[in-house]
């Protein structure tokens, strides 16, 4: 057992915050304590706040800041804009149909099992390619005009494939349909500019680019008709009902804010460092294949399967020996079931229980990854030497 502080490459499940963000948000908590719907100073110094994040936010979206709806996390937000607008458009044209593509995260995913099991509504999954990616044109054969809200990944947690979001959406607005991408993986490194993506949703949560953990934002273009999920207080034109968590807002606004400013550095570094730890396991772990696509892709992501392995045992020998990784998405479950994402690109169960997700952050170091490389041969042959013995 290797005891010193394991090397973190799980960047797609979480993200530390930034002493930045940190000391940003710190004055809200007490100084700055105010409840932003108050009418006194303590109140309009919250409320100054809320509304500085607010416009940060909308600069980083390119959007006007009445267009940024706050919430307490990406779950959230994926919830609010699929059963937002699938019920808003059922009660507005009596809309039924949702379309999703099959690599959703479960906060979409589920969401639209929910819509469909409980509220009528029925689902249909568009295609994919081996990669996990949509073609706007096999979108646009099946948009109805009983379609409520078509919903399809940014870029995917689990094998990093980045999905032609602009393409995708000018087809929907073609049609009029509302469409919404889950951004919450991608907004760390890729553009979210709504004039160009042509969205009239997106979800973001703060905890994926170095801000704090339970807040997130949803975009909703102007036009775009949402029934509220949570009823009350008139906070987020009355679509989030519910006291604003001041400092929270504040660290996410000022995550994005140095994820934008540093995006080209970010980035760069980043994709050195996992092109090279790609290539290293791809050449020296024989019956390896990286998942997803191979350019197309978030540059901090690696995700591979190994033929004759168990990821989770992996895991378990990888944090033995010092690295913290993931198989894909960060549910810890106990009964090895192999990835939707990984069986909707056609992979064989056997295989898809195979794999192995490693993401970098943006103070991951060269030394780092050769250490990784250096010692997942060996951790791989011997897993592949249990399963042999164990079925054999
Ligand atoms: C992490 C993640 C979510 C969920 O966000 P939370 O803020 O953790 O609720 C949704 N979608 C994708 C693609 C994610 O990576």
């Amino acid at each position: 057992m290797n005891l010193t502080k394991p090397v973190y490459f799980d960047f797609a499940a979480t993200t530390p915050v930034d002493e930045r963000v940190l000391a940003a948000m710190l004055p809200y908590f007490r100084e700055d304590f105010g409840n932003p719907s108050s009418i006194h100073r303590y109140g309009q110094t919250a409320e100054a706040a809320v509304d500085d994040a607010r416009r940060i936010l909308a600069q980083c979206l390119n959007c006007q800041s009445d267009e940024i709806v706050f919430t307490a996390n990406g779950t959230e937000s994926d919830n609010l804009a699929l059963r937002g607008a699938a019920m808003a458009a059922r009660l507005k044209r009596g809309a039924n149909h949702i379309l999703i593509s099959p690599v959703e995260h479960h906060a979409v995913s589920v969401t639209a099992r929910q819509l469909a099991d409980a509220y009528g509504f029925e689902v249909e999954m568009l295609p994919v390619d081996s990669f996990g990616r949509v073609d706007p044109e096999k979108l646009a054969s099946r948009l109805r005009e009983d379609t409520a809200v078509v919903s399809v990944i940014y870029a995917n947690n689990e094998i990093g494939t980045v999905n032609p979001i602009a393409d995708l959406a000018a087809v929907c607005r073609e049609k009029q349909i509302p469409f919404h991408t889950d951004a919450v993986q991608a907004a760390g490194y890729l553009s979210l500019n709504t004039a160009t993506l042509l969205v009239n949703l997106m979800s973001i949560g703060a905890h994926k680019f170095y801000g704090p953990k339970g807040v997130g934002a949803l975009y909703v273009r102007r036009g775009t008709t949402l029934l509220s999920t949570q009823t009350g207080g008139k906070q987020e034109n009355g679509l989030r009902a519910g006291t604003q968590n001041v400092p929270y807002l504040v660290g996410m606004a000022e995550a994005l804010r140095l994820a934008q400013t540093e995006l080209p550095t970010r980035y760069e570094k980043v994709r050195i460092l996992r092109d090279r730890l790609v290539g290293r396991v791809l050449e020296e772990i024989p019956g390896t294949f990286l998942t997803g696509h191979p350019e197309q892709r978030l540059p901090n992501h690696a995700s591979f399967v190994f033929e004759g392995v168990d990821g989770n045992t992996l895991l378990m020998m990888l944090d033995g020996a010092g690295f913290a990784c993931s198989s894909g998405s960060a549910c810890k479950t106990g009964s090895p079931e192999p990835s939707d994402v990984l069986l909707a690109l056609g992979l064989s169960p056997q295989l898809a229980l195979g794999s192995l997700r490693v993401t970098l952050g943006k103070d991951s170091t060269p030394d780092e990854v050769e250490r990784f490389a250096d010692v997942l041969p060996d951790l791989v042959a011997k897993v592949r030497d249990l399963l042999g013995k164990r079925n054999g």
